[in-house]
Parts: structure tokens; sequence; C-alpha cells
């Protein structure tokens, strides 16, 4: 049987739509399946839907999160709460086309462990967004070494491989990247992004912000490196810049330079802000991951089948 999960975040027009787009495919494929739609604290009917998709078919479920805990949660509470051999994770708004579910199952049952749909292209974008988006990429790849340009989150995963995604102590997690992470074999599809089909992207501009320095910070600790950096740099200045106020010392003119002390001051202060920062960032992380907190709580389930327990 193929899970599919789809996360969902106030998207009460597309579940219908979304839910009976992949019936029809996989039916036609005549492929085992069940929906799992996970409502991510929705403020709109989202859960509302599918509770009515679920009570008219029973291959549907749903969650519901107590609040908001992100996708990567929601995506996590789909997973632990599948029974297929196999789970395909989709977005709600049908950008990622479903009419590829059917294919990525074969490359499945054709030994694939991971099939992962890459973009064909990414779709509009500001050229800002473009621009954020691609320091991102080229960050992120650089220390893990794994190419995100054209990544998704539309996947069909293993059972093996949920398992253990399922089973990892961390609590920030970057969906994206854990699941290449591991390194068993996989398989690519491309596709193309459709629109919308209806509502607006849940993305801002500093939601992304935070997502892109969750995503780099779980993934390397370089950036504390980095104040080391910093550090040496300031040190090769100074020793510069000693010199010449020794000489200046030396030869009896000394007094002139004040621009040189606002400067350095200047310097110094923003170098030592940026470096607390980035230990600070690491650090909050650090206690977000020791309170151990679950990632999501689930507050309802919609559906036939084994109630989920309240977590934690
Ligand atoms: N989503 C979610 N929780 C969130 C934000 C988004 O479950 O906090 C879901 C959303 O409902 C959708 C998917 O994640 O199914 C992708 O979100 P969106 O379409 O807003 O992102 P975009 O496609 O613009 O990158
Ligand atoms: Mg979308």
């Amino acid at each position: 049987m193929l899970s599919v999960i789809v996360p969902a975040h106030n998207e009460e027009k597309n579940i219908p739509l979304v839910a009976a787009a992949v019936k029809e495919i996989l039916s036609q494929a005549a492929v085992n399946y069940e929906i799992l739609l996970v409502d991510d604290g929705s403020s709109d009917g989202t859960f509302a839907a599918i509770e009515r998709a679920a009570a008219a078919d029973e291959r549907i479920r749903g969650l519901k999160l107590s609040r908001n805990f992100g996708k990567e949660a929601a995506i996590l509470a789909g997973l632990e709460a599948s029974r297929g051999r196999c789970c395909a994770v989709m977005d709600a708004d049908l950008q990622h086309p479903p009419a590829l579910l059917p294919e990525m199952y074969r490359l499945w049952q054709g030994g694939a462990m991971i099939v992962q749909a890459v973009k064909e292209t990414r779709g509009q974008e500001g050229w800002f967004n473009r621009v954020c988006a691609g320091l991102f990429y080229r960050i992120i790849g650089r220390f893990t070494k794994i190419d995100f340009r054209r990544a998704s989150d539309y996947k069909l995963l293993d059972r093996k491989i949920v398992d253990i995604l399922v089973k990892l102590p961390e609590k920030t997690r970057f969906f994206r990247g854990l699941s290449v992470y591991y390194g068993f074999p996989q398989t690519q599809i491309e596709f193309a992004v459709a629109p919308r089909a209806s509502g607006k992207t849940n993305w801002s501009l500093t939601k992304l912000f935070r997502y892109a320095l969750d995503s780099i910070s779980s993934f390397t600790a370089f950036p504390l490196q980095f104040t080391t950096f910093l550090g040496i740099i300031m040190l090769l200045l100074f020793l510069l810049l000693g010199l010449q106020t020794l000489y200046n010392f030396a030869t009896g003119q000394a007094v002139a330079g004040f621009t040189t002390v606002i400067l350095l001051l200047l310097f110094i202060a923003s170098a030592l802000s940026i470096s607390l920062g980035i230990i600070g960032h690491y650090i909050g992380k650090i206690y977000d991951e020791v309170k151990a907190r679950p990632s999501y709580i689930i507050e309802k389930t919609a559906g036939k089948g084994e109630d989920h327990d309240l977590r934690p």
C-alpha cells in the first residue's frame, strides 16, 4: 500500500480537490493507497473539509495538529501515522501534480528507495526571491554536498527510510535534506510546478528567512567557526595597524588617526555582534533540542482505523 501524506495549512478549498485528484489517479493506476491529510493548525475550515473527505471514503484519514507546528512537523506527523509500504509526500495546493504518483510508485516497485520529484523549472518568482533562494542553495549545497536547487518536498519514500526519519531524535528537521542525507539509492523524476489551485502561499519573507537559517544550522556548524575566521582577519588587521601605530609613536607623530579609531571600533563592534548572534542562534537550537518537546501534538483524528494517541 502507498500512503499519500498531505500537509495542509489553511487549504480549506484545496482539500476536496487534492483528495479527488489523488483518488482518481491512483484508482485508475490500480495502486492500493491511503490518503493522510494533516491539518497543521489551520484557522479556516480545513479540518472540517478533511472530516468530510474522510467520512466519504474510508481510505482517507485525517490528523489535526493542536496548533501550527510548521510543514516539517506536519509531514512528520503524517509519516508516523502512515501504514503503507511506501509513503508519498505532496503539497495540498496541487502544485505537485498527483499525475506523477503512479510513475513514482512504479519506480519504487523497481527498487528505488527514494523517488524524488525535481522541479523542471522553479515556477514564477520575483527577482528578490530568486536571489535569496540562490544564495541559500549555494550555502547549503556547499556544506551538504547536495544540490537542492530543483529539489522539492514531493517525494516517495520506502518504509525503511520513513522508519529511520521518524526515529531521528532531532527536533528541527529539514525533510528535503534528511531524506537524501542517508545516502540510499534514489531516483529522480521531473515535473513542472503548477500554479496554486487556490488560496495563497503560506510563506512570508520572515518565515522563509527563518526556515533558511534553521535548515543551514541543522546541517552544519560551520557558521560557528566563521567567528574564528572573523577573529583571524581582525588579528591580521590589528597587527598591521599596531605596527603603524608603534612606528608613529616612535617617530613622534602619534596624535592623528581619530578616523582609524572610529572605523576600528565600528568594525570590532559589528564583528562581535555578528559572532554573538551566530552563537546565540546555535545555543537557542541546543536549548530547543534539550527541552525535547514533541515536534507536534495531535488534537483530533478523522476517519477509520485505530485512534492515534494524543502526544506526548
Ligand atoms: N504548509 C503546512 N504548514 C505550514 C505552511 C505550509 O502544512 O506552516 C503546507 C501547505 O498547506 C502546503 C505546503 O505546506 O500544502 C506548501 O506550502 P505553500 O504552498 O504555502 O508553499 P509554496 O508552494 O508557496 O512553497
Ligand atoms: Mg504551494
